[in-house]
């Protein structure tokens, strides 16, 4: 469960139907509820029982309504809940971004790991509130620690998972209180590895963490390798309880699901001769073979076309199949 679902199963067990405010950023949002759920865990608002009210009334749907407010998301004493009976009523892991390669990095990619930081922000804003990320870099995004070590050092964690693109095990949707996750971005190619590195280095440190690869179909092409898409893959999982691959579906670009396709595709093809011209045909039905992948019918379109695969009807590819095979060149001969 998200804090925001939390947070509705609390409202509602106090038989709270409506909640109101007065927090700008809260009435504009386009999830209001989540956003109230968000304050309240971030310290910077409480529920309080509601009194003479001028705000606007939500319905825990999050649609406006008209009706008075029976509770509202500001600041009071006499709180209906504490932010600590909110949080502690789910299973909200922790995500650490580990910066400790940062050096390593262009002066490009340091940008584009501060943009995946910030991302990553708005991934546990979604499902959890921004004490829950932990980064190992100082940029005003979550907490900041000097290191991974000193933060499970303080902590005490029964299990911790590393993903790392290059660990033996495979995540199958394994429950942990801490994930983590490498800072890093690979844009120049020269960091392979690293994240097995960080594992290396926890385990020498005397921390036990359990190093899982992220796969789709036994295959980590077409895993996106954002920080932010990783992050969400494991909360959709763990807390949406949806399966590796469907969360995996839900994050991918279509860039990515193209690199798999690619990979997968010419197993799907047969070679044709005509004309002493030898080329590759598909038929158009494999398309759904690869609902998997979020993928749109031009994509697919284009990597064939990029890889000078022609499709066909499936009734021609059928017919194809049924002239003449030429052993020693391996294909069929058309004509
Ligand atoms: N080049 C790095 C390496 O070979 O270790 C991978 C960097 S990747 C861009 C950034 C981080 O995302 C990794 O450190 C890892 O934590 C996570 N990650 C990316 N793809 C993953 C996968 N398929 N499985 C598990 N973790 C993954």
């Amino acid at each position: 469960m998200r804090l925001k679902d939390i947070f509705i199963k609390m409202l509602k067990e106090k038989n709270i139907e409506r909640v109101g405010t007065t927090i700008r950023k809260i009435i504009s949002s386009d999830d209001p509820i989540k956003m109230m759920a968000l304050y309240i865990a971030n310290g910077r608002a409480n529920i309080c029982p509601s009194k003479t009210y001028s705000g606007i009334s939500f319905k825990l749907d999050g649609n406006k309504c008209y009706d008075p407010p029976q509770a509202y998301v500001g600041r009071c004493k006499d709180v209906i809940f504490t932010k600590d009976e909110l949080i502690s009523k789910g299973y909200f892991p922790y995500i650490v971004i580990d910066c400790r390669y940062h050096d390593l990095h262009s002066k490009k990619e340091k940008k584009k790991l501060l943009l995946q930081i910030r991302q990553t922000l708005g991934v546990i804003r979604e499902y959890m509130w921004d004490d829950r990320l932990i980064v190992t870099l100082k940029c005003g995004c979550g907490r900041y620690y000097q290191s991974s070590e000193d933060f499970l050092r303080q902590m005490d964690f029964k299990n911790v998972i590393l993903l790392d693109p290059n660990a033996e095990n495979i995540y199958n949707g394994e429950k942990a209180d801490c994930y983590i996750i490498g800072g890093i971005v690979d844009k120049a190619g020269n960091k392979k590895g690293l994240t097995s590195k960080i594992g290396e280095e926890l385990e020498k440190a005397g921390f036990s963490v359990d190093s899982r690869k992220i796969v789709l179909r036994g295959d980590t092409v077409g895993v996106p390798d954002r920080i932010n898409h990783i992050t969400e893959i494991i909360l959709k999982v763990v807390l949406d309880e949806k399966s590796v691959e469907d969360a995996i579906r839900e994050v991918q670009p279509p860039i990515i699901a193209k690199w798999r396709l690619r990979k997968e595709l010419h197993e799907y093809t047969i070679r044709v001769m005509l004309k002493n011209t030898i080329f590759r045909i598909l038929p158009k039905s494999v398309f759904n073979e690869f609902k998997w992948l979020n993928l749109r019918l031009e994509d697919f379109y284009r990597v064939c076309s990029e890889q000078k695969f022609i499709v066909v009807s499936d009734r021609l590819f059928e017919e194809v199949k049924r002239s003449k095979w030429d052993e020693k060149r391996r294909c069929y001969v058309l004509g």
